[in-house]
């Protein structure tokens, strides 16, 4: 029997479906070919890595967008029987370099713009070797680059006797995850993991992804294997539509109209955004048939309007990057046919059924398991050939966030008599807006660092259009009254971070709440303050 790897993936679409077509959108324009060429394309990337000395062991870092080169590299660097590590472009400079640094990778695949201007000014921090630009043109620089079209150009494609025999067990994918505290943490998956997910997600029960789907990926390439898209669309032999660097709603509709894309995906405020463009622009939805919303809980409001006045269903799912992305997805069952539509969006909503290969447990604070009747709440724990066992160098969290093959999810939940998962709070004190991490505890300790600042406590609250926006209450020494100014420029010198990161309300306390053992109350401080956020 052959090894579970992903070399089966780049088998059928190109044998069985040759003719369809993947579109993209670059810093060039827009590219469209076909899985034929697609092929041609990944046998040479495949030949310069080998050419190169890369294969097993070895890492490819990634840092760009959603785009046909980028997917080329999610194809040729695990069948060289490298890993792909795909690098967040949206973090900070610091951890950047860290995981960088952390994973040790090889070589970088770079978007021209703005990660290779990062790169460029990061430059001397890096320990990499070699860059390529994945354009058809390198900027003037520094940096020893080379362009993505010249590599594969000069390279003979390879044919399949020359193809790296691959384990199942050799690791193929990497993504890093932010913590509560310290640096991201590293998350490698093997070539089993990958042909377990990506089935798991192509399924009927997963995402349905058939060959008669024209399929737009909007949740990025550099977040959890693009939701395994890239592998699960490809598998089916769909039509892919990538749509680039940092789209808009204005390029996002461009694209489902002109391309007849049936199925896409990503975190809320995308379809937020979208919605208010339709609104003020107008324009043809027609084509769109669902919607894969995750990351943050789906807004009800706005899955009703898709629903209403496009006729387009979105479907809530659930997952994170330990879980390799989607973990669950929320649909009525057959035996709610006839519940009312109301009735039927209470299940919707709620972040729903594991995919099938999963399993979970509800676990309370004393460490037993809570009944599944909509009420009672413990933490979610999964396991499954899709979750990680452990992470990439990270002792101690291994310590924590483990029992056995159980992840320990850090999402507090109650499940209904149904079997629906429904997320109540989080363990972890992080705040997720937009789809992006940040880390309250940073904040805190860079607020604390102003010298009239006693105490400083920031939480998430909901935003309408980010899901969650960090809110700081800050208790001030007396007699001092440090001004808003003053605080964010103590912000802007602590923190290495991006400015979407510096809370929209710093609001003065007189103290903040604590529990019994001392700590802040984070849940009497959001109930305290208790509003939801709109943009200025
Ligand atoms: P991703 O990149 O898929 O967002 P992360 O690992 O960064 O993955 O984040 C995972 C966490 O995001 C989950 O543990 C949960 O707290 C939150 N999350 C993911 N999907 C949903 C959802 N549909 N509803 C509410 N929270 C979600």
């Amino acid at each position: 029997m052959s090894n579970l790897t992903i070399q089966p993936f780049f088998w059928r679409p190109t044998n069985l479906f040759p003719e369809k077509r993947i579109v993209s959108k670059t810093y060039e324009g827009i590219t469209s070919y076909t899985y034929g060429e697609f092929e041609r394309r990944v046998r040479s990337l495949l030949g310069a890595l080998n050419d190169q000395g890369l294969g097993p062991g070895d890492r490819i870092g990634t840092f760009g967008w959603n785009h046909h080169r980028h997917f080329e590299t999610y194809f040729a660097a695990p069948l060289s029987g490298a890993q792909l590590h795909t690098i967040n472009v949206m973090l900070g400079d610091d951890d950047v370099v860290h995981i960088v640094e952390d994973a040790d990778d090889e070589i970088l695949f770079v978007d021209p713009g703005e990660p290779f201007d990062r790169i460029e000014r990061l430059w001397d921090d890096l320990p990499i070797e070699e860059v390529v630009v994945m354009a058809d043109s390198v900027p003037d620089t520094g940096v020893d680059a080379i362009t993505y079209d010249e590599l594969i150009e000069e390279t003979d494609p390879i044919v399949d006797a020359e193809f790296p025999d691959l384990e199942e067990e050799y690791s193929a994918g990497m993504c890093y995850t932010s913590g509560t505290t310290g640096r991201p943490k590293g998350v490698e998956y093997t070539q089993k993991m990958i042909y377990a997910h990506a089935m798991m997600v192509m399924s009927p029960a997963g995402l349905n992804i058939d060959e008669t789907d024209v399929v737009m990926p909007v949740v990025p390439m550099f977040h959890v294997n693009s939701w395994e898209f890239p592998y699960a669309a490809t598998m089916a032999g769909a039509t892919q539509v990538y749509p680039g660097p940092s789209p808009d709603p204005a390029d996002l509709l461009e694209l489902i109209e002109c391309e007849g894309v049936t199925m896409t995906a990503g975190v809320p405020t995308v379809w937020i955004n979208l919605l208010e463009h339709v609104d003020e622009h107008g324009s043809d939805l027609s084509s769109l048939e669902r919607i894969v919303v995750g990351g943050s809980a789906a807004p009800e409001g706005i899955m009703r309007r898709y629903e209403d006045e496009f006729d387009v269903t979105m479907e809530h799912a659930w997952g994170m990057t330990e879980t390799m992305s989607i973990g669950s997805v929320s649909r009525p069952k057959s035996y709610m046919d006839d519940w009312d539509r109301s009735r039927k969006y209470e299940k919707r909503k709620k972040q729903g059924l594991l995919l099938p290969g999963l399993e979970m447990r509800v676990v309370d604070d004393d460490g037993d398991e809570v009944d599944w009747d909509g009420q009672s709440v413990g933490e979610l724990w999964v396991r499954g050939p899709s979750v990680i066992e452990e992470y990439y160098n990270r002792p101690e969290a291994n310590e924590e966030d483990f029992e056995g093959e159980w992840l320990k999810t850090g999402d507090i939940v109650c499940v209904d008599e149904d079997g629906y998962i429904e997320i109540v709070d989080r363990t972890n004190d992080v705040i997720k807006s937009g789809g992006e991490w940040i880390s309250s505890i940073e904040l805190e300790n860079a607020l604390m660092a102003h010298n009239d600042v006693v105490e400083a406590a920031v939480v998430g609250v909901p935003h309408e259009r980010w899901q969650e926006r960090p809110y700081a209450c800050v208790v001030s020494a007396d007699d001092s009254n440090p001004s808003e100014d003053e605080l964010l420029a103590v912000l802007d010198d602590e923190l290495d971070q991006p400015d979407w990161w510096f809370p929209d309300e710093i609001e003065k306390v007189e103290s903040i709440p604590k529990t019994a053992t001392g700590k802040f109350d984070k849940k009497a401080l959001r109930d305290q303050i208790d509003v939801v956020l709109e943009d200025d």
